[in-house]
């Protein structure tokens, strides 16, 4: 194969960041910058954890006129809450310049689709797909504050159709944030959990790319600097610590970056399965997706169980115990679906070698 023949031929990268201990600091004169003080120009997004703590109030302190739209992260987003967003935004009868949005990929991801629908107009259901924003969105700056997804570098974010169960992102050279802060200190309140499954995201995302079938050399080079730096993480014996968290912070940024120019493979899709179809986060659904593929990664499964077992994680195991065969044809119609992905890492037979009773005792592992 041609070595530039990767399937993905435009990229658009992130237009500025800053990063480093306290460069949450900096946010403050970037929007004056942009604003100077006409704070009712900022709509802020706010993951619910930081709802009621000293940074929100930081927030109000500096920007008194400023809007504030809380983001829920126990449910991923959905159109029909895109769409709820922007009413409210009209109704409360607010003139956003800037969005702004503190938190992990639920929020980013919100704030994202927001900044699009905005001056597209619509719904949010319309943009699922490529290419289908027609002009830029509002001038928009992520601050992550959990670190793996790579959101906060990536040209789509992820929403859910309910209606549909479509569960498809608006990818959009549009949808790249504008400023990027990152401020590893924000990430020291992530429970070790969470924090486990979020930062496996990223080597996830790398290890399903450097094993596909379209690479090339700077999405592998990407892919192999996030998977140093996540097994530097990982196999630390304090995955928390202060460094290992500026590690993850990069990792997370560079592993957007690896999969803005490549594809995932087979753990995404199977994961996408377990999230439309029972629910599970996609984070978490990707680690216990990964009890189901050592015949597919066998160096990358046995690396991250290791890494499970050095950080004392529980990963949930019989998920897919009790499910009748109507849920199973449900769990495989969700995981088909993701054609590209599934052509990456096993070749355009995909379907021949998932056939259906294979994708079931795939399921049936985790
Ligand atoms: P999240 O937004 O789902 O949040 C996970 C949990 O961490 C929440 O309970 C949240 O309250 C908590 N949290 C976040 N920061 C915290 C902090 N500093 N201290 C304490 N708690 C904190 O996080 P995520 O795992 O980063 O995002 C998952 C979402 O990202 C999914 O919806 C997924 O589809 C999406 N995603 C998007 C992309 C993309 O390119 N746009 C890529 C991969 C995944
Ligand atoms: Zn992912």
């Amino acid at each position: 194969m041609d070595t530039l023949n990767t399937g993905v031929r435009n990229v658009k990268n992130v237009a500025n960041y800053i990063i480093g201990k306290d460069s949450f600091l900096d946010l403050r004169n970037i929007l004056l910058e942009r604003i100077g003080n006409d704070s009712e120009k900022v709509v802020f997004f706010i993951d619910i954890y930081f709802y009621n703590s000293h940074l929100l109030e930081e927030i109000k302190l500096d920007f008194p006129n400023t809007n504030i739209i809380p983001v829920d992260s126990t449910t991923e987003p959905t159109t029909s809450a895109i769409d709820a967003v922007i009413e409210r935004m009209k109704l409360e009868e607010m003139k956003p310049e800037v969005l702004v949005a503190i938190g992990g990929g639920c929020t980013l991801d919100t704030c994202k689709a927001v900044s699009n629908l905005w001056t597209n107009g619509g719904q949010a259901s319309q943009y699922q797909g490529w290419d289908l924003v027609k002009k830029p969105g509002l001038y928009k700056i992520a601050v992550p504050t959990i670190s793996g997804t790579g959101a906060e570098a990536t040209r789509t974010c992820v929403m859910t159709n309910t209606e549909t169960g479509l569960k498809l992102g608006m990818n959009s050279d549009f949808t790249v944030f504008d400023y990027v802060v990152m401020d590893p200190e924000l990430t020291s309140t992530v429970p070790r959990q969470q924090f486990f499954y979020t930062g496996m995201d990223a080597y996830i995302h790398c290890i399903e790319s450097i094993r596909g079938n379209f690479r090339n050399p700077i999405g592998d080079s990407f892919s192999e600097q996030t998977l140093q730096l996540c097994r530097d993480v990982f196999n630390s014996s304090n995955m928390k610590s202060d460094d290992a968290r500026s590690k993850l912070m990069v990792a997370s940024y560079l592993g957007g970056c690896a999969i803005a120019t490549s594809y995932v493979g087979l753990i995404h899709p199977l994961s996408a399965g377990l999230s439309v179809v029972l629910g599970i986060h996609h984070c978490e659904a990707n680690c216990i997706a990964m009890r189901a593929v050592e015949e597919f990664y066998p160096e990358e499964y046995r690396e991250f169980w290791g890494m499970v077992e050095k950080q004392k994680i529980h990963i949930r195991s019989g998920v897919t115990s009790e499910l009748n065969r109507l849920k199973m044809d449900e769990l495989y119609d969700a995981m088909i679906v993701h054609e590209k992905p599934l052509y990456n890492a096993l070749g355009e037979d995909f379907n021949d070698i998932l056939t259906k009773e294979k994708v079931f005792e795939l399921y049936r592992r985790m």
